[in-house]
C-alpha cells in the first residue's frame, strides 16, 4: 500500500522550509518594545495573532514577564498552579 496518490491533504512544500537567518527574504517584522527589525523566529508563537507571532520579540517578552512576574507574584502562582495541573491531567489521560 502507498500513499503516494491517495489524497490531497496538503500540498508538499515545493521550497525548502529552513531559512538562513541572512535570507532578504526571511519574514521579518519590528519588535512593538524595542522597535528593532528582527525575523519572524525572534518572536514567539502567539496562538490569537495573524501571524501567529507575538507583537514583542523574545528578549522583550521574557523581559516583560519577569517585570510582570515580580509585580504579580499572585497571579503569577496562580497561572502556574493551573498549568501544573493541566499537565498533570494530560499525562494522567495519556496513561
Ligand atoms: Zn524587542
Amino acid at each position: 500500500m502507498t500513499m503516494d496518490s491517495t489524497g490531497s491533504s496538503f500540498p508538499a512544500p515545493l521550497s525548502s522550509p529552513v531559512v538562513a537567518p541572512t535570507d532578504p527574504a526571511l519574514p521579518s517584522k519590528a519588535c512593538r518594545d524595542c522597535q528593532t527589525l528582527k525575523p519572524l523566529t525572534a518572536f514567539g508563537p502567539h496562538r490569537n495573532r495573524a501571524d501567529h507571532r507575538s507583537p514583542y520579540c523574545r528578549e522583550c517578552a521574557s523581559a516583560y514577564m519577569r517585570r510582570w512576574r515580580e509585580e504579580n507574584p499572585e497571579a503569577h502562582a496562580k497561572i502556574q498552579r493551573k498549568y501544573l495541573m493541566r499537565r498533570k491531567l494530560r499525562s494522567i489521560a495519556s496513561e
